[in-house]
């Protein structure tokens, strides 16, 4: 298996749909690996062959690759971009990171596992801006998981307006006006003012034979999302390998140890705590396949769930073989975040089976992108806010 960087140029504004709403259309600020996924399908039929093609089978069906989602990425798209846990917060007047002139961003999970622990609630003052004492909220989006220098991640917006066609007459019809919000190709550096293609990245896991299969669907463009008729969503993409990024667990888990230690008087210095954090979507169900909101691998003894700070997500999708919507699914948003407590005693064991997970994923539909995790998020750990 090779562990690959994935980055894609848009060529033209891009549309993903939040919703089925056909009027005001709005677009997701990224490119979702089942759009990805549905893509390179799409390529792969017009240049290669039909769907019983072997190599069709190879790269989408047999042991399919897990396509996922790219995010918002610098000007190079060179960074692994990734999510930011939902357990970031920053001030409600100015959000953002030190390093880019805002008031800075905290991390709430030690202080909410300190006041379970301790079973009484966090004194109020930790949510409260540093800067200038307003609240802080939550702060979502893509950065660059860099603590020491981060930086976040958005792409710009554009509207698209047009107007209706009356069936009967084929002029435009009155009353009738639609308004699309897209991802814009380009986008504006703050303080440079120059313009930038806008880049999203991502990473996945591939074997040698289905990366030579992929390299021959990406020598051109492609097209991905909405309104492509109208050239909307053309993308160039580009593979290289990359080393796996591995998590120091015990690091992590002296320095969380710490953390918590400033909120809770009781002793923990014995004990081990990972966090797990979605970096996609996620569909979980039990052995029923009813949706739930924990995570199947870690309901055996050997692991304590502390904490769990998540959000749900609805997931919507569209089948275009069938040209019909497909069915929700009841997920777990991304962002959200999972601390446990390891009550085992073979710790090398928990650092393969973490790392395992870290490449298999956890739910269904992984090889759209969903149910992708990262193990002990850095942004847990920091000091104070950066
Ligand atoms: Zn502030």
């Amino acid at each position: 298996m090779k562990y690959c960087h994935i980055k894609a140029k848009l060529l033209s504004p891009l549309l993903i749909q939040r919703q089925r709403q056909p009027s005001a259309r709005e677009s997701i600020p990224y490119l979702p690996g089942s759009t990805l996924r549905g893509a390179l399908a799409a390529k792969f039929f017009l240049v290669r062959g039909g769907p019983d093609h072997k190599d069709f089978r190879s790269l989408f069906l047999d042991n399919p690759a897990c396509f996922p989602n790219l995010l918002p990425a610098d000007e190079k798209g060179e960074n692994c971009s990734q999510v930011l846990p939902i357990t970031g917060i920053s001030c409600k007047r100015d959000s953002g990171f030190k390093g880019e002139g805002k008031h800075g961003v905290k991390d709430i999970l030690a202080v909410n596992a300190a006041s379970r622990i301790n079973d009484k609630p966090a004194d109020e003052d930790f949510w409260k801006c540093p800067e200038c004492r307003e609240d802080m909220k939550p702060f979502s989006g893509f950065w660059n998981g860099d603590c020491r220098s981060p930086r976040k991640f958005e792409a710009s917006s554009l509207y698209h307006r047009h107007t209706g066609i009356d069936r009967d007459t084929g002029t435009i019809a009155p009353s009738i006006f639609f308004m699309d919000q897209v991802v814009a190709d380009f986008r504006k550096d703050d303080k440079s003012e120059e313009y930038h293609p806008q880049y999203l990245s991502g990473s996945m896991f591939i074997d040698e034979k289905q990366l030579e299969i992929l390299e021959t669907l990406i020598e051109d463009s492609l097209f991905a999302g909405a309104e492509r008729t109208r050239g909307l969503g053309e993308i160039e993409l580009s593979v290289k390998e990359i080393p796996y990024p591995e998590s120091d667990i015990d690091g992590w888990n002296e320095q969380f140890k710490k953390r918590l230690q400033l909120f809770t008087e009781k002793d923990i210095s014995s004990n081990t705590y990972f966090s797990i954090k979605l970096g996609s979507h996620a569909i979980l169900t039990d052995r029923f396949l009813r949706p739930v909101s924990d995570i199947e691998e870690f309901s055996s003894p050997e692991f304590a769930q502390i904490l769990k700070i998540v959000k749900p997500h609805t997931v919507r999708g569209w089948q275009s073989a069938w040209n019909m919507p497909k069915a929700d699914d009841t997920g777990v948003a991304m962002g959200s975040v999972f601390l446990f407590q390891y009550k085992g005693d073979d710790p090398e064991h928990l650092k393969t089976f973490l790392k395992t997970l870290g490449i298999k994923g956890i739910g269904l539909r992984r090889e759209e992108g969903f149910g992708r995790i990262s193990v002990c998020d850095n942004l847990h750990i920091i000091e104070e806010e950066i």
